[in-house]
């Protein structure tokens, strides 16, 4: 059964940002619900439920214009930040079926069912898939002084000192959380977690020291990796990244079991008109052909996935395999849902 549904209000912190302007008419919060022939007739939110700045608020602004473009429509990309990206969801769980809320989410869409008790939506009846967007490979990374010079010292070091290292996330059932736990179930420890509303400010922290090391997506690390500013042990894919040659994959050093790039996809309310969503679909798939979004997550270690992929059917049957895989994975790893 669906939720209640809220008014479009969506969390008072939330930030935002206009994307872009192209033809289509802004009448502000009015227009005819579901008519998806003017479609669209008012600005589209995507909502982000991650930090402004971070990896998934990186990839969301590169295809929002392209978007806009295609759909002749304005973009606005709010944050709407909280809770391992559950907050962000969940609002949109329960906004207007109405094609002018959209959610951006990753991986965590299919992990946090097996991670809280009372999620508050449920990913596979409350949303309509639109398409999968990217899928980014993780990379562990710690503060540029941090002690360890290998994947392997790291291994060792927090095993020695797991009452004092600490381990940034941005809160349970976000990709990072995720990658957390698997890599303290493969070492055998439990490290002090230290949560953020995304892994953005997480980085600044890292940066700054204030905390040991992370895993986050190369689309927030690459830059700061590259210039030095973090170090970066190894990479969460069975290959290596292009875009950072001389990392490690998690194989090669030593830990197998660490495994997981982070898919994207983006989701409308249960009961969006299809057409709506098909318009949507088709957009995304006009911004992911752009080259100069190629371009952009090529210098962030990604690339946007096939034309076949970004659509509600294939995102569907990526979720649905996904919520099965991870359930399982974080059983079998003690974990409980809190
Ligand atoms: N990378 C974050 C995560 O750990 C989310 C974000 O800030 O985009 O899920």
């Amino acid at each position: 059964m669906r939720m209640k549904r809220r008014p479009r209000i969506i969390a008072a912190l939330a930030t935002v940002s206009l994307i872009t302007a192209c033809s289509g008419n802004d009448d502000g919060d009015g227009g005819a619900e579901g008519d998806a022939a003017g479609y669209p007739e008012q600005n589209i939110t995507i909502v982000v439920p991650f930090s402004a700045g971070g990896p998934t608020d990186t990839v969301t602004r590169m295809i929002a214009d392209p978007m806009a473009a295609a759909l002749g429509g304005k973009i606005v990309v709010r944050n709407v930040e909280g809770a391992g990206g559950t907050v962000g969801a969940g609002d949109v769980a329960r906004a207007e079926p109405d094609g002018y809320t959209v959610l951006m989410h990753h991986i965590g869409m299919s992990t946090a069912p097996a991670l809280y008790k009372d999620l508050g939506y449920r990913p596979l009846e409350d949303f309509a898939t639109v398409g999968l967007v990217t899928e980014v490979p993780m990379t562990v990374v710690a503060r540029q002084d941090f002690a360890p010079a290998t994947f392997q010292d790291l291994v060792t070091h927090v095993k020695a000192n797991a009452g004092t290292v600490t381990l940034a996330n941005a809160g349970i059932g976000a990709a990072s959380h995720l990658c957390g736990l698997l890599f303290q179930a493969a070492a055998g420890v439990k490290l002090q977690e230290v949560p953020y509303q995304g892994t953005g400010p997480a980085l600044t922290d890292l940066v700054g020291g204030q905390v040991d090391f992370m895993c986050d997506q190369t689309t927030n690390t690459s830059g700061q990796i590259t210039a030095k500013k973090i170090k970066a042990y190894a990479v969460t894919t069975p290959q290596r990244v292009q875009s950072l040659p001389d990392v490690p994959t998690t194989a090669e050093a030593g830990m197998p079991q660490l495994a997981v790039s982070v898919w994207h996809g983006l989701y409308v309310p249960a009961d969006t008109p299809p057409e709506i969503v098909e318009k949507l679909s088709g957009a995304l798939k006009t911004a992911l052909a752009d080259q100069a979004v190629i371009d952009q997550m090529a210098k962030l270690g990604t690339a946007p996935v096939t034309a076949a992929d970004a659509t509600p059917d294939a995102h569907r049957a990526h979720l649905e395999e996904q919520l099965t895989t991870w359930q399982k994975i974080i059983s079998d790893a003690g974990v409980q849902p809190s």
